[in-house]
């Protein structure tokens, strides 16, 4: 297996440090609102990291975070007029709500920075009485020129951060490139008490406090978007270091940026999409299909186009499966297709190239469904497919009654217009109640009338 990490940006062999197992951390969400694509991208990508291992009989450990206390959370406290923690709180419940619907699977631990509030506060007292602290005015920062190694993930020197940070320069820190540990706090903000005085911590302590808790010093890999390399991975990869001398990780994988139609997605651009109002448009499993047809270091645009084909190529892995019901040889323990299954490891493991594995999939379905093969060759593609999708998160609607190529929003749109439909039938307008249903059929959906009232359906 090759990974590339980060730290020496090339691929690299990849030797878990206990043989079997594998211990991993991404970062989670800061619960200051609902997260968005890009974020999917990440959450989604690590999904399918720790599913793979999984599935090739690992014991994964896999932590992610919940950052439940920082800047962005009080401001957007201030702005919705409600206490910090029901902020996060709401933001949190979210989080969780749209990462399941995403399919991604819960992870083994999901610990908040304010439930690990003593082991922060004790580890930056550690790091002080090391040196690599200090503290001023009740703030506490980590002293970048104590480390001679800083810089070493994201490749910036000290000197070259000094000119651009000489804007925001605070005269407490002995040095631009220092950052915070701790945050004495201002009135009417959340506190903790300290050896320093009143305050909370900043990020990057959060999440080295909380990967330490459960994976300890070192482990396997951290993961996260590109976009936190510098400072934040930077930053968490200094304090470990400081604090034990050896590496955090021993692999850093960071997932590539997300534009929309060429650009960089931003509020003020007004393209800015959460993850939720793209669930309600599209199925998971779309997104899904969508992101890993690229390979998760280049950045993805997110064009509308691009989601519809990823729609259609579902909607016909869907369709080969149903023809060929491969549930049913689930039973007698059946092999997979021994050059897909390979090619398919092959792809996974030279640097988790999805897009490849993508590829086969798409030639088990067109095989699955070519007419003139033969039925047994036909099936067996099939269940190849159904059994390799499912490594990467797919399919997990196969065995559901609900059509999966609806979404929630376009599922309840067609309740909404049979509602109408079924009042015009109580009025005994049945030129209206047959034009809805002549209407939907010309949109793929067929409607029966029951005793149990109206069903419907797509039509393959
Ligand atoms: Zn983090």
């Amino acid at each position: 297996m090759k990974i590339y990490n980060t730290m020496s940006r090339q691929k690299e062999d990849f030797i878990p440090l206990e043989s079997g197992k594998i211990r991993m951390y991404a970062c989670g969400p800061t619960v200051y609102n609902y997260f968005h694509i890009g974020n999917a991208r990440a959450f989604l990508f690590f999904d399918v990291v720790r599913r793979y291992f999984l599935w090739c009989g690992y014991d994964v450990t896999y932590v992610q975070n919940i950052t439940d206390i920082d800047d962005k959370i009080i401001a957007q406290a201030n702005d919705e007029k409600l206490p910090f923690t029901a902020i996060a709180e709401k933001y949190s419940q979210a989080f969780l709500e749209d990462s399941s619907r995403l399919g991604v699977l819960p992870p083994d631990f999901q610990p908040r920075a304010t439930e690990v509030m003593a082991e922060i506060i004790a580890f930056i007292h550690e790091l002080e009485k090391k040196g690599y602290a200090y503290e001023a005015e009740g703030d506490v920062y980590f002293s970048t020129q104590a480390l001679e190694s800083y810089g070493s993930l994201s490749g910036k020197k000290v000197d070259e951060q000094m000119v651009g940070a000489r804007v925001l320069e605070n005269l407490n820190k002995r040095h631009p490139a220092d950052f915070t540990l701790w945050k004495a706090s201002k009135p009417g903000e959340p506190v903790w008490d300290s050896p320093w005085g009143k305050g909370r911590p900043g990020w990057h302590t959060e999440c080295v406090v909380m990967s330490r808790r459960y994976l300890g010093e070192t482990f396997d890999i951290h993961g996260g978007g590109i976009d936190l390399i510098f400072p934040h991975h930077e930053n968490e990869l200094a304090q470990a270091q400081a604090m034990t001398g050896k590496p955090l990780a021993n692999y850093w994988m960071h997932n590539g940026f997300l534009n929309i139609d060429g650009e960089k997605m931003s509020k003020s651009l007004k393209n800015f999409f959460t993850a939720r109002d793209i669930l309600d448009q599209y199925d998971a499993e779309v997104l899904r299909l969508f992101f890993l047809s690229k390979h998760y270091r280049s950045p993805i645009d997110f064009d509308r186009e691009l989601v519809e084909e990823a729609s259609r190529a579902l909607k016909n892995f869907y369709s080969a499966l149903k023809e060929m019901e491969p549930q049913k040889l689930m039973a007698e323990g059946l092999e997979l297709i021994p050059e897909a299954k390979q090619s398919f490891i092959q792809a996974l493991e030279d640097d988790f190239n999805t897009a490849k594995a993508i590829a086969i999939l798409f030639d088990l379905a067109s095989l699955a469904k070519k007419q003139d093969h033969n039925l047994e060759d036909r099936q067996w593609a099939a269940y190849t497919l159904f059994q390799l999708g499912k490594v990467l998160g797919f399919f997990a609607n196969y065995d559901k009654k609900q059509d999966s190529r609806l979404s929630g929003l376009s599922a309840g749109l067609v309740e909404l217009i049979l509602s109408y439909r079924k009042q015009a039938r109580e009025q005994k307008d049945w030129a209206h109640s047959d034009r809805i249903r002549d209407d939907l059929k010309a949109l793929g959906i067929e409607i029966k009338d029951t005793k149990d009232g109206c069903q419907w359906q797509i039509k393959e």
